[in-house]
C-alpha cells in the first residue's frame, strides 16, 4: 500500500548545488509527478521559470523544511484538532463518547485553551485504546457490546 505521509531527508541535499528534476527524484526517491507538483502547486521555486527546471539546493531544503513543519499539525492520540486554534489540542476535563449504529464513534470534548468544542471520529477497533486515553465517561456499554459482536460475526463470515 502506498503511504500517504512521507518525510524526506533534506540533509541529503547539498546546499551549493543546482539540481535538475531527475536528480531531485533520485536524491529524494520521488517520482517526476511529485517533483512537478511541488514546483507547480506547492511553491517550490526553480532558479528560473524555464523548463527544464533547475533547483538550487538551498531552496529545496527550505521547501522541504517548511513542508514538514506543516505536517506536524497532525493530532497525537490524546489530541483533537481545534478549528479555532487551528492546531491539535488536548481536551479539558471530561470527554464523552457518542455512538450510533452504522457510524464511527465520536469523542467530544472542549479545547483546553479556547474552550471550543472539539471532536474526533475514531474507528470501532480503536475504541478500547481511546477509552483508556480519554477516560471516556458516558459510554453506552450494551450498545457497544452489540456492535462489537456484530462486527466479529460479520468478519468471520467474510473470511
Ligand atoms: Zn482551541
Amino acid at each position: 500500500m502506498k503511504k500517504h505521509r512521507r518525510t524526506f531527508d533534506y540533509r541529503r541535499i547539498k546546499a551549493n548545488y543546482s539540481y535538475d528534476v531527475a536528480e531531485i527524484c533520485e536524491t529524494l526517491d520521488i517520482t517526476k509527478g511529485t517533483a512537478y507538483s511541488w514546483i507547480n502547486k506547492e511553491g517550490l521555486k526553480p532558479i528560473d521559470n524555464i523548463s527544464p527546471y533547475l533547483l538550487h539546493g538551498t531552496e529545496l531544503k527550505r521547501f522541504l523544511q517548511q513542508r514538514q513543519k506543516k505536517r506536524k499539525h497532525k493530532c497525537q492520540p490524546n489530541e483533537m484538532f481545534c478549528l479555532k486554534c487551528q492546531r491539535p489540542r488536548r481536551p479539558k476535563g471530561k470527554t464523552s463518547l457518542i455512538t450510533s449504529k452504522g457510524n464511527n464513534p465520536i469523542i467530544k470534548g472542549f479545547c483546553i485553551i479556547c474552550n471550543t468544542q472539539i471532536n474526533k471520529a475514531i474507528s470501532q477497533s480503536d475504541l478500547q485504546k481511546y477509552k483508556e486515553i480519554f477516560n471516556l465517561q458516558s459510554v453506552d456499554n450494551e450498545h457497544l457490546v452489540e456492535c462489537e459482536t456484530t462486527a466479529t460475526i460479520y468478519n468471520k463470515n467474510k473470511g
